[in-house]
């Protein structure tokens, strides 16, 4: 999973076609994924134009596209660049998260919104009026650090200070974070 990881970050660029035929390539996820996103393509829709691709370019070409936006985000959970899904109040007042009263209210305790909306509508399924993605920081950090050409810059702060005595180049060379340091030494040792 490393060098999967490793090569989404390192091609920012399309990639030309290969023999790989173990999954579906990154660089061509990533650009998939990213037109989806910019375009509000629905998954439906998606997974439809997905099926085509995968039906016009086929692994003996060398192309290798993921079967489903699900297979595509189960992907990204697993390299943790995944998110969790919370229900909000219509009115942006209250997140239905946390404790257990909190993820089992119909309505929302400030304005008193429905959680979800009109049944009428959504042939009696329960689907929440807004849903926040949250995407938890730790997984990503871990993925950084995990991955030897971006830990580099990571860790730059601690390793790329300046050499001349009273020059600041970046603020790591003030006394801010120089203070920083001092207070959380844990914070700085982990960082080298
Ligand atoms: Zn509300």
């Amino acid at each position: 999973m490393d060098a999967f990881f490793e090569d989404i970050s390192a091609n920012n660029v399309p990639t030309p076609p290969t023999t790989q035929t173990t999954g579906p390539q990154p660089a061509q996820t990533t650009e998939i994924s990213h037109i989806k996103a910019l375009h509000k393509i629905t998954d439906v829709g998606f997974n439809k134009i997905l099926a085509l691709l995968q039906k016009a370019c086929s692994p003996s070409k060398g192309y290798n596209f993921p079967s489903s936006y699900y297979e595509i985000k189960k992907t990204y959970k697993k390299i943790g660049l995944g998110y969790e899904s919370i229900h909000a109040c219509i009115n942006d007042c209250f997140l239905f998260w946390g404790s257990e009263d909190n993820l089992k209210m119909p309505n929302c305790p400030i304005c008193k919104a429905s959680r979800w909306k009109d049944p009428k509508k959504t042939k009696g399924k329960k689907v929440a009026n807004k849903v926040v993605r949250y995407f938890p920081l730790t997984p990503r950090l871990q993925r950084m650090f995990n991955t030897k050409h971006i830990a580099k810059w990571m860790t730059w702060h601690a390793t790329g200070q300046s050499k001349e005595n009273g020059k600041m180049n970046h603020p790591c060379d003030g006394k801010a974070w120089k203070y920083f340091d001092m207070m959380k030494p844990e914070f700085f040792i982990v960082t080298l």
